[in-house]
This record gives structure tokens, C-alpha cells and sequence, in this order.
């Protein structure tokens, strides 16, 4: 296993990195020089990486790595080691803007700001019904943020209609957890790569996406790693033995696995007779419809690799699979991981150290709005269609049951479909800039015009999102409020305020506080609270004696732990590095896991004579999502400033282009033009890559808007285009936002 360090071409990814004196960017030790440290959790991804925030005044100047932190180890990546520079960036929002009869954004307080957004919001659902309102977060507010908005939107404004970005990363993730273990929430722990005999990361590039996590398999001397991925990663090139499988044929390999598992006798019968349901129909579907060598045709990859994986996985002593965004971003991304429990559930590799299927989250907290948003469940994982868990919540809360959804309202592309057709007519979306990241950016548009009220909530003004609001609302961010966050493996971890934020930006917190107090429902909704930790004090009642139990924990050990693990109910002592399912008893209310016979289908938009190349989108190490906080680092944007395509030699040859040639990606919905061109072995001969940061080179003009009818999350991963040599220079000039 070649070292990530190596891979990535820096000695070490640490303090140093960071640390070095640059009189072009005008960073100097003495700048630097902190007068205090205040210790928090990076706000970028997922990992949960601890930081400690060097204070100078009422600035941060600096970010060093938390020493003996159990998720990073004192290390941080680029992006958290210069996470400090986006505070002060010149696109901060720091004043409410009213959009006036001029069209023109302008200046007014808050009591205008609250007041116009709750009018305008009653206004509209008294004339159109409830559901009028659409809501669109984030997975990158505090948990007492997610647990505050959700009471207001659901509770206070009364509509269904509220979902998040986290539908465009990680809903497949949740929905197959659902389908296959009951509930919500990952099984295993980050220890688990650094345990585990064999990993198998299918679709994760965990050197540019989660960095820090590479540590930890880097720490697995004696295991084998396993990487299928169309594209030689650079988590790729960490592994000992990399699958380049065609794209979306994960759900064959699996099946391929399955196959041998049968096969061969290398299924734990006694295991998945006695905790799952459907192991024979399992077995009737598998050993019928996918023999190794249908799986290998469909895979491009041997017959004997598949078999030579799958008896590595079924013979070891701990066997872990994980996935992240090429498994989810699919129209079968919820189907895919129930394929991937399957073979946890077959060899029972699941709720020991080494033996878990696991999702890598994207956001810092998308696992936050999961537990206690009041999106895809009701808080604390409860279930929207169980009459006991609305009456359960409806009792701690103080109301009558009936006041509790009993479904689940429109997903984000379902909210966005209805604005275009005009059923919601009033829209807030809150720390996201789906002007860049959502798919099909001509049906946003459509959806945009189509409002009679836009409301935008963002730390950042503009971009490409909040130019078309009529309300923005300036809000603090990371570094500048206090919660916590939780991470992949459901460690909660602390997140500190260290300097006010900028004009009069409030927190996201504070903002939901005013609402409610406009609606005349504060102290209903929000009893008590003036701080986060009233929130969060509130959600250890609430989360108690559920499988996300927060109920033993304070601010206080959180912090002086580096964070702890749910479930952590009041007086546990348990692990520090726990797992779901150790006793193989699951969510579901018999105990039992369930099988799924899941088809691999081609995907939706396939190539032809006119479009015959696919194009897969992802991130890059030095950026996040839209840009909106690392264009503003200048060492990030100095290292990667524009968007790319990479495309084999081999198609570059046949196109007569070379690297750096300017080139249009072309598909049926639309262009995406002057991309620079980069010609590797990286991608394989007719597939292309480009990273989806970029507003200047918005991907999303090209792709998609189909969806996984399970999770709602977009088929982001596959589209047909071609690739022309660019006729003109054409860019747009505004960065993106989340
Ligand atoms: Fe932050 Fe993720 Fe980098 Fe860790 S790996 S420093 S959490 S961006």
C-alpha cells in the first residue's frame, strides 16, 4: 500500500504544510502569531477532524492540528489546516438585503428582514395552503440548529415541505440503511479501518474527499485493501489491488461476490438464517441471475478477480465495505447499498471491530440533520408513519400528536419540481447554492422565476444562489458560533465560537429564534432557549433511549474527549470506539435484517453515436462543494483555479486534441464551455472527468435530472456527452456557495 502522503506528492499532512511562510499571500509567522487557542471540529467534511483555531485579537489567524484529537491525530488536510481564511473573505454577507421595487437588493434591519420573511411566508400559504412553502437546508448547520429549524418549519410555519442538500450526497446512504437494517445510521467505526483483514471501498476516493481518513487505513499494515472505481484515484493508488469496474456496474460486482459466496459455501448460513429475512430468496435470485462470468461481463473486470475478491471478503476474519458518493449518486443508490448489506448480512462481517458496512458521510453534520432535522425521519430516527413514535415525540414535546406529520413532504428535487409548476410559490433555502450543485440548472432556473418569494440564508453574499433572491439573511459561520457536529462514525464533536461574526451577521441559531418569536410561537417551539446548549439539552431528552442516544453527553465531555460516539445514553461507559449491531438485533420490530434481490439496470442516460462518451463528476482535495468558501483561501485557489476534464490518451488521440487544449463538454440538456483539457491514463478510454466546483464551468449544465425513486438523490455519476475543441472563450464570474 503506497502512502497517501506519497500520493499526494506533500511530506506529511500536517502543521508543516501550512505552516510555511508565504510572502506572496503574505502569510508570515508574525501574522500568524496567536495570542490564545480555542479548540473546535473542521467544517468542511464529514471525517470530524479536531482543530484548534488560533485567536489574535478578534481575529483567527491561524489553525493547527488537535494533538491526540482520536479522529485526526494532530493531522489536518489542506483545506482544514487553512480553514481560518475564508472568516475574513471579501464576499462574507453582513447586512439583511430587501430586494426593493427597483429590483435592487438594499440595506434594511433585522426587524424588517423577520418581519417581511414571515409575512411574506404566511401570506403565501394562506393563499396557497401550507405546502406552499418549500424549505431547502444544509448538512453544514450545528445539530441545535437542525433540531431548531426542523420544530420551526414543521411545527410553526406547518409545512412538510423541507428537505436538505444532504438529498444530493448521502440520501441513498440513509434510505438503504432503512431498507435493509431498519433505521438510519452507520454501523461501524473509523477503527474499523485500521482492524479490518480485508476493505473493499467501492466508490470512494478517500484521498481527495476525506483525506484524513487515510490515516487510518495507512495504519492497517497487516489488511488488504480492495478499491473498485472506473478511475485510478489516488485512493486508487493506495490500494493492493484496484478494480477499474465499468461505471454503475457496482451492483454486479456485488452480485458476482454474492455469487461465489453461495458458491463456495463461504455464507455464515447460521448467521443470516437466524438475523435476516429473505436469505433463500437471496439465493434462488443470485445463483440464477448472476453467475461470476455474467457478473465479469457486465463489470468489464475478470471472472477471476471477482471470485478472488469475494473469497477474500468471505474468508476474512473482519471484512469491511465502504462506500461514498459513486455508490449514492445514483438512480439505484439506495438499492446498491442494500446490495452491499447483503453481503454483510451473508457473512456476517457487521457489528464487530474490522466488520461493517459503513457510508462515508460528505458534509461536516449532514449526519446531524439526519438524527434530529425532521427530513427524512422524524427527530431521533423516529418514524413519520409510526403512530407510537409521533405520539412518543408529541408527549415530550408538549402537543397534541396530530400536529406531527405522518409522512414525510416533497424531497429537494420534488420541492424544486413543485416551485417550477408553481405549487410552492415561497421558498428559504438556507446555507446551500444548489445554483451550482443541483443537477439540471435550466429546471432551477424555472423553479427560480417561478417564486413569488426567495429566501436566502447564507454566510456568504453573493453567489450565484442569493442573486436571486428577494430576502438575504447574513449568517455566522464556522468559527463563529457554537454546537457540535456530528461526524461519519456518529462521534459528536464541539464546535467553539472564536470570533464574533462580521457586520451584523447572526447565527443560524438566533435567526430561527427571531422567526419564531415573529410567529408568535417562541415560547411554544423553543422553551427556554437562548443558547445552543438549550437546544441541544432539549435533543439528550428527546434522543433518549433511541438508537442515536445523545442523552449522556454534555458540551463538556464531548469537548474534553474529542468528541463521543452515539449511542451514549445517560451513564454509559462503554468502547470508545463503538458499533451499531453487535448483537445482530436490527431497527426493524421482529429484530431481524432484510435481504434484497436488487437488478443491476443500465443507467439512464446512455451514450451514443452522437453523445458517446460518459462523464463523471466529483471533488478535488483542495476544494469544497461550490467554492464559495475556497475560492476564498488563497493557497486552495492558487493550487487548483479552474475546472478540468480528463479524458485517455487514446480518445485524445482520435479528438486530435492534447493537454490544455480548451474544449466544450456537450450533452442532450446542455454545454458546459472552455474546460481545460488534461489527457491521462487516470480515466479510462471512453469516459471523461470533471470536478463539479466550479460555476465558471458548471458541470450541472450537463447533467442529469433523474433521480433514485427510493432516496430522491440524483443520478450525478453517469451522463452521455461529447467533448468539441472550445470555439470561443466563454465564463461566467461568480463563485458558488456550501
Ligand atoms: Fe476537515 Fe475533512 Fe480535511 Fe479533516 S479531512 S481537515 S474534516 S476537510
Amino acid at each position: 500500500m503506497k502512502s497517501l502522503a506519497r500520493i499526494l506528492g506533500f511530506d506529511t499532512l500536517g502543521d508543516s504544510y501550512a505552516y510555511r511562510d508565504d510572502p506572496v499571500l503574505g502569510y508570515t509567522s508574525a501574522r500568524r502569531s496567536a495570542e490564545r487557542w480555542v479548540k473546535s471540529t473542521c467544517g468542511y467534511c464529514s471525517v470530524g477532524c479536531g482543530l484548534e483555531l488560533g485567536v489574535r485579537g478578534r481575529e483567527i489567524v491561524a489553525v493547527k492540528g488537535w494533538d491526540k484529537h482520536p479522529v485526526s491525530l494532530g493531522k489536518l488536510c489542506p483545506k482544514g489546516l487553512s480553514e481560518h481564511q475564508m472568516i475574513s473573505a471579501p464576499n462574507r454577507a453582513k447586512y439583511p438585503l430587501l430586494r426593493g421595487r427597483g429590483g435592487k437588493l438594499a440595506h434594511v434591519g433585522w426587524d424588517e428582514a423577520i418581519g417581511t420573511l414571515v409575512d411574506r411566508f404566511t401570506a403565501v400559504q394562506k393563499q396557497n395552503g401550507p405546502g406552499a412553502l418549500g424549505v431547502i437546508s444544509t448538512g453544514q448547520l450545528l445539530t441545535e440548529e437542525f433540531y431548531a429549524l426542523g420544530k420551526l418549519i414543521q411545527l410553526g410555519f406547518g409545512t412538510r415541505n423541507y428537505c436538505g442538500n444532504t438529498t444530493l450526497c448521502m440520501a441513498s446512504a440513509v434510505s438503504g440503511y432503512k431498507r435493509s437494517f431498519g433505521s438510519d445510521g452507520p454501523p461501524g467505526a473509523y477503527e474499523d479501518f485500521r482492524v479490518a483483514d480485508v476493505t473493499l471501498l467501492i466508490g470512494a476516493n478517500i484521498a481527495d474527499n476525506h483525506p484524513i481518513l487515510c490515516q487510518h487505513v495507512e495504519a492497517n499494515k497487516a489488511g488488504f485493501l480492495i478499491v473498485a472505481d472506473p478511475r485510478v484515484t489516488k485512493t486508487a493508488m493506495m490500494a493492493s489491488l484496484h478494480l477499474p469496474l465499468k461505471p454503475r456496474s457496482d451492483i454486479a460486482l456485488l452480485n458476482g461476490m454474492a455469487h461465489v459466496l453461495f458458491r463456495e459455501g463461504l455464507v455464515r448460513e447460521d448467521f443470516a438464517a437466524a438475523h435476516a429475512n429473505g436469505l433463500e430468496e437471496l439465493r434462488s435470485f443470485i445463483l440464477a441471475r448472476y453467475p461470476v462470468e455474467r457478473a465479469a461481463a457486465l463489470t468489464g473486470l475478470s471472472a477471476e478477480t471477482i471470485a478472488d475478491v469475494a473469497r477474500r471478503y468471505g474468508r476474512a476474519r473482519a471484512g469491511m465495505i465502504a462506500w461514498t458518493m459513486g455508490v449514492n449518486h445514483s438512480t439505484q443508490g439506495a438499492e446498491t447499498v442494500s446490495a452491499i448489506a447483503n453481503l454483510s448480512l451473508l457473512t456476517g462481517h457487521i457489528g464487530r471491530p474490522g466488520a461493517s458496512p459503513f457510508s462515508i458521510t460528505g458534509q461536516c453534520n449532514a449526519m446531524g440533520t439526519r438524527e434530529a432535522g425532521f427530513t427524512s425521519s422524524l427527530p431521533g430516527y423516529r418514524k413519520f408513519e409510526k403512530k407510537e413514535d409521533r405520539e412518543e415525540l408529541a408527549a415530550l414535546w408538549g402537543i397534541e400528536p396530530a400536529r406531527i406529520p405522518d409522512a414525510r413532504g416533497l424531497a429537494y428535487p420534488d420541492i424544486i419540481n413543485a416551485a417550477a409548476d408553481g405549487e410552492v410559490r415561497a421558498m428559504w433555502i438556507i446555507a446551500t447554492n444548489p445554483a451550482v450543485s443541483y443537477p439540471n440548472q435550466e429546471q432551477l432556473r424555472r423553479a427560480f422565476r417561478s417564486l413569488d418569494f426567495l429566501v436566502v440564508q447564507d454566510g456568504f453574499h453573493p453567489t450565484p444562489t442569493s442573486e436571486y433572491a428577494h430576502l438575504v439573511l447574513p449568517a455566522a459561520i464556522w468559527g463563529e458560533k457554537e454546537g457540535t457536529f456530528t461526524n461519519s462514525e456518529r462521534r459528536a464533536g464541539k464546535v467553539n465560537s472564536a470570533v464574533p461574526p462580521p457586520g451584523e451577521a447572526r447565527s443560524d441559531f438566533d435567526i430561527f429564534l427571531a422567526v419564531a418569536d415573529r410567529l408568535g410561537r417562541r415560547d411554544e417551539l423553543f422553551p427556554g432557549w437562548f443558547k445552543p446548549v438549550d437546544a441541544f439539552n432539549e435533543w439528550r431528552r428527546v434522543s433518549r433511549g433511541r438508537l442515536c442516544d445523545y442523552s449522556g453527553m454534555t458540551y463538556e465531555t464531548i469537548e474534553a474527549e474529542g468528541g463521543l460516539q452515539w449511542p451514549y445514553s445517560d451513564g454509559f461507559h462503554g468502547s470508545p470506539a463503538s458499533r451499531l449491531y453487535s448483537t445482530a438485533r436490527f431497527q426493524f420490530e421482529d429484530g431481524r435484517a432484510r435481504l434484497f434481490t436488487v437488478d443491476c439496470e443500465p443507467f439512464p442516460d446512455q451514450p451514443d453515436d452522437v453523445f458517446p462518451m460518459i462523464l463523471n463528476t466529483g471533488r478535488t482535495v483542495e476544494h469544497w462543494h461550490t467554492r464559495t468558501k475556497t475560492a476564498q483561501v488563497a493557497i486552495l485557489e492558487r493550487m487548483a483555479p479552474n475546472a478540468w476534464l480528463e479524458m485517455n490518451s487514446s480518445d485524445a488521440r482520435a479528438l486530435t486534441l492534447s493537454s490544455h487544449d480548451r474544449v466544450d463538454i456537450v450533452s442532450r440538456r446542455g454545454r458546459v464551455r472552455d474546460v481545460e483539457l488534461r489527457v491521462t491514463e487516470i480515466t479510462a478510454p471512453g469516459q471523461v472527468f470533471m470536478p463539479f466546483h466550479f460555476f465558471e464551468t458548471n458541470g450541472n449544465e450537463v447533467t442529469q435530472d433523474a433521480f433514485d425513486p427510493i432516496s430522491r438523490e440524483p443520478n450525478f455519476k453517469q451522463c452521455a456527452v461529447r467533448v468539441e475543441r472550445s470555439a470561443r472563450k466563454q465564463g461566467n464570474t461568480l463563485h458558488g456557495t456550501d
